[in-house]
């Protein structure tokens, strides 16, 4: 059966371990979201036992869920396996939630938990209730709004009126 869907899933991740003398295999087992058929990632191939950190080894043996997530952001593992990855929805933003109370300019710090890639003016936005394009209009960041991150940033909120105020003076 041929299956066309090109979205897989770790699930709760798993490794496999296979051993072939004194060199081991490493792949991430991943499960295809529509026929469930299971495929595996290649993370190491064919290398000598001694080679590998012990600790990382165990985390392999372990399923360990830390090592999950920083293989497959690895960009190493992606590219030898061909895929990427997409983070839609895959993260949770926690605010505080008194932020409209504050004085403008309003300054505002993002921290990341996990490196998973983000669209800053999608956060912002998520994260404030405005439209991406207000974000676009009010926000200042010295990093692109639309590129992707996965290290925190701050930015600053402007009031509403800021476009207005800053063409008129
Ligand atoms: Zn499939």
């Amino acid at each position: 059966m041929d299956c066309r869907s090109e979205s897989a899933t770790t699930g709760e991740g798993r490794f496999r371990v296979n051993a072939n003398r004194k060199l081991l295999d490493v792949w991430l087992l991943v499960r295809c979201v529509s026929c469930d058929r299971t495929s595996k990632l290649t993370v190491h191939e064919r290398m000598p036992v001694r080679s590998f950190d012990p600790v990382e080894l165990e985390g392999y043996y372990a399923n360990d869920p830390k090592l999950v997530a920083a293989r497959l952001l690895d960009p190493l593992l992606a590219r030898r396996n061909r895929f990427t990855l997409d983070w839609t929805g895959a993260w949770r933003l926690d605010t505080p939630s008194a932020w409209l109370d504050g004085p403008w300019p309003f300054q505002a710090q993002v921290v990341f938990e996990d490196s998973v890639p983000v669209r800053p003016d999608n956060l912002i936005a998520q994260g404030l209730g405005l439209s991406r394009n207000e974000v676009l209009r009010r926000v200042k960041c010295d990093l692109p709004l639309r590129r992707p991150t996965t290290a925190g940033f701050t930015f600053t909120v402007m009031a509403w009126d800021y476009r207005e105020g800053s063409r008129g003076a």
